[in-house]
């Protein structure tokens, strides 16, 4: 009963309020400002919609996984200790969390577009100051970056003309320049589409490198206590690359390239 008087009341609020729009739209009321006001009604209940799914799951998840492991999130109200730190692109359909299963305190992650690190050198943004929290305070013991195919991120590296626009985005993105041009320089045989699937993996290198030229992370390297590794998700086959830098490879090889070991395709 409660439901149907609820529909009452919001059925005749809805015609009350549509009497006064068309008391504003004159006589005879425009039939497409009746359409657009309706039009109006249905995204505003459909975005009612979306928040009441994500309270459904936010009750979800605190009932099945909260209150069911209850020890384990009252002692992350105490503090974390993640084992990694994660790069990962901001892009909605790559979620680390989701595709690698971590659980709340497993993961320290910063996402940006196209998972890029920049250099030491380049100055602060905010995927070095979580990489400054992560290794320095959290003392995580892997860093992972976390590349994908089909990123909107390496596109827009791979397709952007030098200095044709001054966007965010591609003030964002020129951190992979290096990527791109050894792509462009040993991939240019491919088609764009495969070039930019070329640079995906080549730019995860390039982060990987990027990350040797912080000093804080290069001493951890040195005495053991820190790994980086790279991650390749193809959302389209749905398989896994991963592979971790060999550090002391790396350096002794002089040619500011990566040096690969542990590489493994999960399918
Ligand atoms: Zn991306």
């Amino acid at each position: 009963m409660l439901n149907v008087h609820v529909f009452e009341s919001g059925f005749t609020f809805l015609l009350a309020d549509l009497r006064f729009q068309c008391s504003k739209w004159g006589n005879p009321a425009d039939p497409v400002q009746i359409l657009d006001f309706f039009q109006s009604i249905v995204e505003m209940e459909s975005g009612r919609d979306l928040f009441d799914k994500m309270k459904h799951r936010f009750l979800s998840f605190k009932s099945h996984k909260y209150i069911a492991n209850s020890e384990h999130y009252q002692a992350l109200s105490k503090g974390q200790a993640p084992k990694f730190m994660v790069i990962a692109c901001a892009d909605s359909r790559v979620c680390p969390s989701n595709i690698l299963g971590f659980e709340p305190g497993e993961a320290f992650t910063v996402r940006n577009v196209a998972n890029l690190v920049p250099t030491f050198e380049s100055g602060p943004s905010e995927t070095n100051a979580a990489l400054e929290f992560a290794v320095n305070s959290l003392e995580v013991r892997n860093i992972l970056i976390v590349g994908h195919s089909c990123c909107g991120g390496i596109r827009a590296l791979m397709s952007m003309q030098d200095d044709a626009d001054s966007s965010f985005i591609r003030s964002w993105v020129i951190v992979g320049k290096k990527a791109k041009l050894s792509t462009k320089a040993t991939a240019s045989n491919l088609d764009f589409d495969r070039q930019c699937t070329h640079c995906e993996k080549e730019s995860i290198n390039n982060s990987l490198l990027n990350l040797l030229t912080y000093p804080w992370i290069e001493e951890r390297l040195k005495k053991g206590l820190l790994s980086l590794h790279g991650g390749y998700y193809d959302f389209v086959d749905c398989t896994f690359e991963k592979w971790t830098l060999d550090y002391k490879g790396s350096i002794t090889d002089g040619n500011n390239r990566v040096i690969v070991k542990d590489r493994s395709f999960w399918c």
